[in-house]
């Protein structure tokens, strides 16, 4: 349904797409992973017909959208960061105005309706939009993506800004959306991705990192488990100590510090839980465990292991691609 082939954006001197490529299928839902300037805008953007590329197409169901924009752009839903509501109108009067921007042939209350009713939004529909709380307005711009039936959809960082009942409420949304339709969605944060999509794109200052089942990169993150440790006794004793429990293969001091007890990072290998083993080395040195609680992988966490699982293994195939 979407072909990206080798996209290329520099601003200046700074490259913000380095040779992007990718594509998503009918009915899948891709989440776009990256920090904060990473480039998902930049893509997003170009993909949607909304800026130029400097090398590098995108086909939206096989329809070019630099040679045909028009043609292209209407199999395309687009919620940019900023949603494009207008506070002066009304729910209905707004979407009816995109109704016409879009030049919709259905039978407009039918199908203005429908979209109310998938977005949730029935019951504000004849008030203002700048009255409305963020989440409503948010599923308003989801709505306006909606208008004409698009196949394809494409949200930048739909839940900035939400609170985490409104989160939870636009991502089961998106779910709902991607029983019809391919979506799209950029996001900053790893876990919006896990419960979404079913496929991940990692990209990192304009590259692509990873292109991957959601299952592959949760297996990936879960191959190794970080822990935080709380234990009262001498710091440079219980790292050696920590160090030394079967099953840990990493200990390091964190700078925190609470009376006379100091927290640690230790990773454990690969599905083994090392915890019982850490409690009773402790125990046996008369070192207090306080606390013991599993630490959540953030989005560096993954780049890391995904380059370091990348570098291993081109080292293991002879530094071959
Ligand atoms: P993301 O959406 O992942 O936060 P962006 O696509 O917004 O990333 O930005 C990617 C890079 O391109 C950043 O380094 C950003 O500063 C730069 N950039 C984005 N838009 C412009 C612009 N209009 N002019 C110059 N640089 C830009």
């Amino acid at each position: 349904m979407i072909e990206v082939s080798g996209l290329v954006k520099v601003y200046g001197t700074n490259v913000a797409l380095d040779n992007i490529s990718f594509t998503a299928g009918e009915r899948e839902i891709v989440g776009f992973l990256g920090p904060n300037g990473a480039g998902k805008s930049t893509c997003m953007n170009i993909m949607t017909g909304y800026l130029s590329s400097n090398a590098g197409t995108v086909k939206i169901g096989g329809v070019d959208i630099s040679e045909k924009p028009d043609e292209a752009k209407k199999l395309i839903g687009f919620l940019p960061e900023q949603p494009p509501v207008y506070g002066d109108m009304t729910v209905i009067e707004y979407l009816d105005f995109v109704y016409e921007l879009k030049g919709c042939k259905y039978n407009r209350k039918k199908h203005l309706d429908e979209v109310c009713k998938v977005t949730r939004i029935s019951d504000v529909k004849k008030r203002l939009i700048k009255n409305l709380s963020k989440g409503y307005r948010q599923r308003v711009g989801i709505a306006q993506a909606l208008v004409g039936n698009p196949k394809v959809l494409i949200f930048d960082e739909p839940t900035v800004g939400l609170d985490p009942k409104q989160i939870i409420e636009v991502r089961n949304l998106i779910r709902t959306l991607g029983r019809e339709h391919t979506v799209i969605l950029s996001t900053h944060i790893l876990s919006e991705v896990q419960s979404v999509a079913d496929r991940i794109i990692i990209i990192n200052e304009g590259k692509l990192l990873a292109d991957e089942k959601t299952e592959n990169i949760n297996r990936t993150i879960n191959e190794s488990s970080r822990y935080m440790v709380k234990i009262c006794g001498p710091q440079r004793e219980v790292l050696e100590a920590l160090k030394s429990v079967s099953g840990v293969t990493h200990a390091e001091v964190s700078s925190e510090r609470e009376k006379d007890s100091y927290t640690y990072h230790v990773e454990s290998e690969s599905g083994y839980d090392m915890r019982k083993n850490l409690f009773f080395a402790m125990a046996e040195k008369q070192w207090p465990v306080i606390a013991i609680e599993e630490e959540s992988v953030s989005l560096e966490d993954v780049f890391i292991r995904l380059t370091d699982s990348k570098s291993s293994d081109l080292k293991a195939k002879g530094g071959k691609r």
